[in-house]
Order: C-alpha cells, then sequence, then structure tokens
C-alpha cells in the first residue's frame, strides 16, 4: 500500500518536515529542522522507525538531535537518525553557530546513527527507499526515492521552477544540474517531487518547463 506524505513546515524558514507513514501506524520523519516538540506531538502515536536527513543546513536538521531524544524515551528504543551523506559532517557539527547567526533557538549539532551512499536501499515501512547522492546545494546532500510510490524527497535539490542555491564556499551550480538530470530527471514524469521548500511539483513538469534545464 502507498505510504501517506504528511508536509509541516518548521522553522522560520518554512522548511518542509515531511512525515511519511504506513497503515501499520509506523512512520518515518524526514528533516526535522527544528520545532521537535511540535513534530513529537504530531507522531506521538506512531511507531517512528528513524529520522532521516538530506542535507546539513540547520533549517533541514536543527531539531533532529531533540526529535531522536524524545522518541528514543518515548518509544522506549533507539530511533536512528540516519544520512545525510558523510560530506556533510563540517555542517552537522556547526548547527549552532548557523543557529546563532540567524538569531534562532532550539536547534543543535546532532551526530547521524549512520550516513549515507549512493545506491543505498532503505527498508522502512514495508517499502524499499532508494538513496541517491545529489551533491551541489551541499556536498553531501542525498534525496529519497520511493519508487513504488512514484515520489521523491529531494531537500534543496530540485524546486518547483528552480533548484537549491549554490552562492555557499562549498557550492557547486553546474555539479547541481549535472546531478539532478542524471540522478532525478530518470524517474517517470509522474513522479511526485516533495521539495525542502514551497509546493510540491512532479518530475515531468520540471523536465519540460523548469528554465535551469534549457
Ligand atoms: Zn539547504
Amino acid at each position: 500500500m502507498a505510504l501517506e506524505a504528511r508536509t509541516l513546515p518548521v522553522t522560520p524558514f518554512r522548511q518542509n518536515c515531511t512525515i511519511l507513514s504506513n497503515q501499520h501506524g509506523q512512520a518515518v520523519v524526514v528533516d526535522p529542522g527544528g520545532e521537535s516538540e511540535r513534530i513529537f506531538q504530531q507522531v506521538s502515536q506512531c511507531d517512528v522507525e528513524a529520522i532521516l536527513l538530506t542535507h546539513g543546513h540547520l533549517d533541514h536538521v536543527g531539531g533532529a538531535a531533540s526529535l531522536r531524544e524524545k522518541l528514543t524515551a518515548h518509544q522506549g528504543k533507539a530511533v536512528p537518525v540516519i544520512g545525510p551523506g558523510q560530506e556533510d559532517d563540517f555542517l552537522l557539527k556547526t548547527i549552532d553557530d548557523q543557529a546563532a547567526a540567524f538569531n534562532l533557538t532550539g536547534m543543535e549539532n546532532v551526530v547521524p546513527d549512520r550516513y549515507l551512499v549512493e545506491g543505498e536501499v532503505l527498508h522502512l515501512l514495508g517499502h524499499s527507499i532508494r538513496v541517491a547522492h545529489v551533491p551541489g546545494h551541499t556536498p553531501g546532500h542525498v534525496v529519497f526515492l520511493d519508487e513504488a510510490d512514484h515520489r521523491a524527497i529531494v531537500g534543496d535539490t530540485l524546486f518547483r521552477g528552480t533548484v537549491g542555491r549554490t552562492d555557499f564556499p562549498y557550492g557547486d551550480a553546474t555539479q547541481l544540474i549535472t546531478e539532478i538530470r542524471k540522478k532525478l530527471f530518470c524517474l517517470p514524469d509522474d513522479t511526485v517531487v516533495l521539495c525542502g521548500h514551497g509546493l510540491p511539483t512532479t518530475i515531468g513538469v520540471e523536465r519540460r518547463t523548469n528554465p535551469f534545464f534549457k
């Protein structure tokens, strides 16, 4: 059966935290950027299998350590934080500094239980979720592909009509475009793309109309 996906915009950056769940009351939380208590309340009735992270920016990971702690205590078993790629380690270690620069509180550094690499398949919620490495916005950015459901959770790689920022010292615009073409545009047209900010889109619409790929 198809997984249900709910989006919860968190932090002043309105980052889309995504909650995937199945008919058995199991759930996975992707990119809990902050407001961990609010996210916790949304999933407290569920058996949360894992917390997944796409990349190391504060608005995507700032609430991960605290959510892991709350869920592990509540469920009485360790709930792992999985991802992003190890290349984003330098960002995960400086969430406190990133938050201070924006005058934000309630965001913490996080040490994942494990990092992810290109091509891994995660078995969660009775589904196979494939991991693709799509660097360029950050070096360790990964996306989560649920091919059975024609759904892609893409963080800050591809957006409706645009792509992720690459104006960071570690950003690479050419690499981002190349990787999106290679890893995302090969998916079926009707694949629903859940973006890190703003409204969802589909692979077909972006392949045809996104100005960054003309
Ligand atoms: Zn980002």
